[in-house]
C-alpha cells in the first residue's frame, strides 16, 4: 500500500489540517472583500488568484463571498477541485506558485461561510429524544411513537445563522414554569447548548423529485458545527402543539469551516440496528446493498475551557442520508445552501450528553462546578475529530460562541 500524501506546507504533515482534509471557508485580508479559502495547516490558501493563473475552468466561484457559487458546481466539480488542489499542495514543484498566496490564519477575519437557504433541524439520537422524553414526560414512554419510523424534524430560521465566534445575545420571551400559574416576559432563565452536525446542500433538486437516500454525495457538499442554542423555558411554554419556534429561532451558530464529505471517506461506520425497519425510501435501494451509514466523529463540549462532555456521533440512530431523503420525500425541492441539523448528539453514558439540559438533567441535577443552564459570559466551544483518509484525523470546524446579557 501506498503512503498516502502529506503536504508540502510547513506544519501541516500528520496535522490535523494536512490535504486529507481541506476544509472551505470565506475569508478576508484587512480592507480586501470576503473570498473563498481553502485551510492547509495553519493557513488559508487564496484560491482566486491561484485558479486564474492556472485557468482553472470555474475559477469565478473562488471569488464569491460565500461557497455557493462553488457548491452549486455539484459533485463532480467538488472532486476535481480537490483533486486539483491535493496536487498543489504535495507536489513540490507547485510551491513557487502556491506558497505566496498561503496566509497565515491569524492574519485573516474568517464569515459565515455559506448563505444559508432553508434551515432545517432533526432529532436523530435515540440517546437524546429519550432523555428529553423522560426529563419533560417523566411518566409516559420517553420516545413517542412516530420516532423509530421517521426522522423527526422542524424547519428553523436561517436568517439567524450566525458563523462561530459570533457573540449570543440572551433572549427573552414568554416563560412558564409547571409551578406557575401564569406566564411572564423576561430573559430566559434556561439558556442551552445543542452539540449537533450541521450538513450544507450543494446541489439542488426539482420540486415534485425526490432526492434517494443513496443520493446524500450528490447533493451534500459538505458537513459543520452546529450550536443549535436554545431556550428551554420558551422552549416548553411554546413547544405544544406546533414545536419549536422562538425558543430556537433567536441564533444558530455554525463553522466557519466546511468539511467536503470528501474528507469523511474513512469515517462511515454502520448505523446502529435499526427496528423496526424502516420504510422502503428510508433503506438504501443501492448495487452495493449497504444500508445508509452513520459518521465516527468525536464531539467535545468546552464550557469556560473545561471539556463537560464528549458526544460520539457514531451513536446517531438516523443516518444524513436518511434525514436528506425524508425531507424531500413529498417533493419539496432542496436549494444550494440548504442547511440541515442532526440534533443534539448524545451518547448513553451520563458525560456523553449533548446539552445542559441533559448533563443537568432537568436542571435537577447540577454538573461541573454546580452549573445547570449558561450564565451571562460563558463561552461555549464545540470540538469534532474524525478518522481521515490519510490514516490519521482530521478536525472539523470548530464551533464558540459567547453569551451577553439580555436586552
Ligand atoms: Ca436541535
Amino acid at each position: 500500500m501506498s503512503t498516502p500524501p502529506t503536504s508540502w506546507v510547513e506544519g501541516a504533515a500528520g496535522s490535523l489540517f494536512d490535504v486529507d482534509n481541506l476544509p472551505w471557508g470565506v475569508f478576508s485580508l484587512p480592507g480586501e472583500e470576503p473570498r473563498v479559502g481553502v485551510r492547509i495547516g495553519d493557513r488559508v490558501l487564496d484560491l482566486a488568484p491561484v485558479a486564474a493563473a492556472e485557468m482553472l475552468d470555474v475559477h469565478h466561484v473562488f471569488q464569491e463571498t460565500s461557497l455557493n457559487a462553488l457548491m452549486a458546481e455539484g459533485r463532480a466539480v467538488r472532486e476535481s477541485v480537490r483533486r486539483w488542489l491535493t496536487g498543489l499542495l504535495t507536489d513540490e514543484t507547485e510551491r513557487d506558485l502556491v506558497e505566496p498566496h498561503l496566509v497565515p490564519l491569524t492574519d485573516v477575519t474568517m464569515h459565515l461561510p455559506v448563505e444559508v437557504a432553508d434551515y432545517v433541524d432533526f432529532y436523530a439520537s435515540l440517546e437524546h429524544a429519550s432523555n428529553v422524553g423522560r426529563i419533560f414526560r417523566p411518566d409516559q414512554e420517553p420516545l413517542l411513537p412516530n420516532w423509530r419510523h421517521l426522522p423527526v424534524g422542524y424547519h428553523g430560521r436561517s436568517g439567524t445563522v450566525v458563523a462561530s465566534g459570533t457573540r449570543v445575545v440572551r433572549p427573552c420571551g414568554q416563560r412558564k414554569a409547571p409551578t406557575e400559574d401564569a406566564p411572564s416576559y423576561g430573559p430566559s432563565r434556561r439558556l442551552d447548548i445543542e452539540a449537533e452536525l450541521g450538513f450544507v446542500v450543494g446541489s439542488p433538486s426539482a420540486m415534485g423529485d425526490r432526492v434517494g437516500v443513496d443520493a446524500f454525495a450528490d447533493h451534500v457538499f459538505g458537513v459543520v458545527g452546529l450550536n443549535d442554542w436554545s431556550a428551554r423555558d420558551i422552549q416548553a411554554w411554546e413547544y405544544v402543539p406546533l414545536g419549536p419556534f422562538l425558543g430556537k429561532s433567536f441564533a444558530t451558530s455554525i463553522s466557519q469551516w466546511v468539511t467536503p464529505v470528501e474528507a469523511l471517506d474513512a469515517a462511515w461506520v454502520d448505523l446502529p440496528v435499526q427496528d423496526p425497519r424502516p420504510l422502503d425510501y428510508l433503506v438504501s435501494t443501492g448495487s452495493t446493498g449497504e444500508g445508509p451509514k452513520g459518521l465516527d466523529i468525536d464531539v467535545e463540549i468546552e464550557l469556560n475551557g473545561e471539556v463537560v462532555s464528549r458526544p460520539p456521533y457514531r451513536t446517531m440512530y438516523w443516518s444524513p442520508a436518511q434525514m436528506l431523503a425524508h425531507t424531500t420525500v413529498n417533493g419539496a425541492s432542496l436549494r444550494t445552501g440548504d442547511l440541515y441539523g442532526s440534533g443534539t448528539i448524545s451518547g448513553p453514558a451520563p458525560d456523553q450528553r449533548g446539552s445542559f439540559l441533559e448533563l443537568s438533567w432537568g436542571g435537577t441535577e447540577p454538573f461541573g462546578d454546580g452549573r445547570t443552564f449558561l450564565e451571562d459570559g460563558d463561552v461555549v466551544t464545540l470540538r469534532y475529530t474524525a478518522p481521515g483518509t490519510g490514516g490519521g484525523r482530521i478536525a472539523l470546524g470548530e464551533v464558540t460562541g459567547q453569551i451577553e446579557p439580555a436586552r
